[in-house]
């Protein structure tokens, strides 16, 4: 299978509300995101064009996760204080805002709605929190969501 990949870095803020250690203070991440694409067939030899990637992926990321405060939407103290001060945020949709909710979160609800008018899928999602930290999250139905789809019976 042919697949492309893009890195994008991104810094952004977060805080664990749950956690025992020091991720439930309010810290950041200069985060780096690696998003794989697949598509049917390739045109004119890619998968996707880098420049579609970055337009429609990193677009979304500038738009909502960089320099914003990601943040459980449960975390009531957090997100009051963040709108009281007209801060950037993102509120998660389920669950706190660790790389793995967030690598789960890209891959589920929001590249589908990116890459599908493409004609691509995205199979893996990486989360770098730190270089030795890393959170991925991958469609193991890939090779089936990629068959071309026949309609109808055969003659
Ligand atoms: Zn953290």
């Amino acid at each position: 299978m042919l697949t492309i990949t893009r890195r994008i870095p991104f810094c952004a803020g977060h805080r664990l509300p749950l956690h025992k250690g020091g991720c439930r203070n309010l810290h950041g991440h200069n985060y780096v995101l690696r998003v794989t694409i697949v598509a049917p067939e390739t045109k004119e030899g890619m998968v996707l064009d880098f420049a579609d990637v970055k337009r429609a992926v990193k677009g979304w990321i500038d738009e909502n996760w960089d320099h914003a405060f990601i943040a459980d939407r449960t975390d009531r103290d957090v997100l009051n204080l963040i709108d009281s001060m007209d801060m950037r945020r993102y509120i998660m949709p389920e669950g706190p805002p660790t790389a793995e909710g967030m690598a789960e979160h890209l891959l589920c609800d929001v590249l589908p709605d990116l890459l599908g008018p493409l004609g691509c899928v995205c199979i893996r999602v990486e989360i770098e929190e730190t270089e030795n930290c890393v959170a991925s999250c991958s469609l193991d139905n890939a090779e089936e969501m990629m068959l071309p789809r026949h309609g109808g019976a055969t003659a």
